[in-house]
């Protein structure tokens, strides 16, 4: 019998590769050396200075092809004086690993690369395995996951369910897998008005009471209640600024920002045809002529509790000894892109100190998750 692949130690050279995106650091080229050695046909999928790697183990289009995505790119360590060790160093202390990505999420790719590798080589399946790394999720995301699924389009690369090894733990190994995310999308306002002596305001028109009178409309409005899988839709106004330094001058613009997190009540464009309707609102009253530009980083989704989050929902509980709670909850993730492809659900470990100064990881979690993983893809093949 072969040695089965250690997760933790491959989570500790993947650390020790500086990856802080768009740069690769090393941390594909180790991934495709171990899978290629594992006998997967590995891809690079580089788009505009992005490195991503594809990699198959078994026949390209099979219909029962589990995939693993997840991403090696990382945020940077910011003030390194302010860690206890060497962010890249991969240092092994108190039953942790720290360093940037030990949560976020080196230590999920190394235990799906793990389990992948030694379920080919234990118990080769009768299926084919898929697995996508991105060298670009902490950007703007817009050549990694992304690039990767067009390309698997093209060449007729198929996946019949994915899971996103983000870390998804709120508290303990276990406790939540995430099924879904909220969309999430920015709305940039400019009010225009007429530049003025503050001594003769009727010579001028104010656009900041109409702005004001826009994000609290805005902000008071309740989007919905919730639905069954998802939290009330919510909206922030992030900034809301004129830059005038002068205290005797009426500016003529103002400028204000709103994010609005929302649930699969809403898309985009319907929260931005409700957002004109406010605008024109405003407007209308005021005589305030209004800009609004917005930019989407992605709708909500749902893969509806079924078959795969169940499958992952045993798995967890079979390990953890946990029943975990299927969320919505938190940010983005690559899951939103996926999700066009095939059901997609995400499980990872405790993220606790993601994006942290001294970002760490219990070694006992990633041995867990490994394990989690192994029995997923032994009850999917099974
Ligand atoms: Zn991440």
């Amino acid at each position: 019998m072969t040695h089965p692949t250690d997760p933790v130690a491959l989570t500790a050279e993947l650390i020790r590769c500086p990856s802080v995106t768009p740069s690769e650091g090393g941390a594909l080229r180790l991934l495709e050396t171990r899978l290629a050695a594992a006998g997967f046909e590995c891809h690079r999928i580089d788009r505009a200075g992005v490195s991503n790697l594809f990699a198959r183990w078994g026949a390209k289009g099979h219909e029962r092809t589990f995939g693993f995505n997840g991403h090696t790119d990382v945020v940077p360590a910011g003030d390194t004086a302010a860690w206890t060790s060497d962010p890249f160093g991969a240092e092994i202390r108190d039953g942790q690993i720290w360093g940037r990505g030990a949560t976020d999420m080196k230590s999920g790719v190394a235990a799906f690369v793990a389990a992948a590798i030694d379920h080919v080589t234990e118990t080769p399946p009768d299926g084919a395995i898929v697995i996508a790394i991105t060298g670009d999720e902490e950007g703007d995301a817009s050549d990694g996951t992304v690039a990767i699924l067009d390309w698997m389009a093209t060449e007729g690369e198929h996946m019949a369910a994915c899971l996103v090894g983000e870390p998804t733990c709120r508290a303990t190994m276990g406790d939540m897998i995430k099924i879904g995310r909220r969309g999430s999308m920015t709305a940039h306002f400019t009010a225009h008005g007429v530049q003025g002596h503050t001594a003769y305001p009727q010579r001028a028109q104010n656009p900041i009471p109409a702005m004001a009178r826009l994000v609290e409309r805005l902000s008071a409005y309740p989007l919905d209640e919730g639905t069954r899988h998802f939290d009330p839709s919510t909206l922030a106004v992030t900034t809301f600024d004129t830059g005038n330094p002068a205290n005797n001058v009426i500016p003529g613009s103002c400028r204000a920002s709103v994010n609005i997190r929302f649930n699969e009540v809403h898309t985009s464009d319907s929260l931005t045809e409700w957002l004109n309707e406010e605008i024109a609102r405003v407007a209308d009253e005021t005589g305030v002529r209004f800009e609004m530009e917005v930019q989407v980083s992605g709708e909500s989704f749902l893969t509806p509790p079924g078959a795969l989050s169940d499958l992952v929902a045993e798995a967890v509980k079979a390990e953890t000894g946990i029943a975990p709670e299927l969320s919505t909850s938190g940010g983005t993730s690559d899951a939103r892109f996926v999700k066009d492809f095939c059901p997609v659900v995400e499980f990872g470990l405790v993220g606790k100190t993601m994006h942290q100064v001294d970002e760490r990881v219990e070694m006992a979690q990633i041995e867990t998750l490994k394990r989690v993983y192994a029995r997923i893809l032994t009850a999917y093949f099974g």
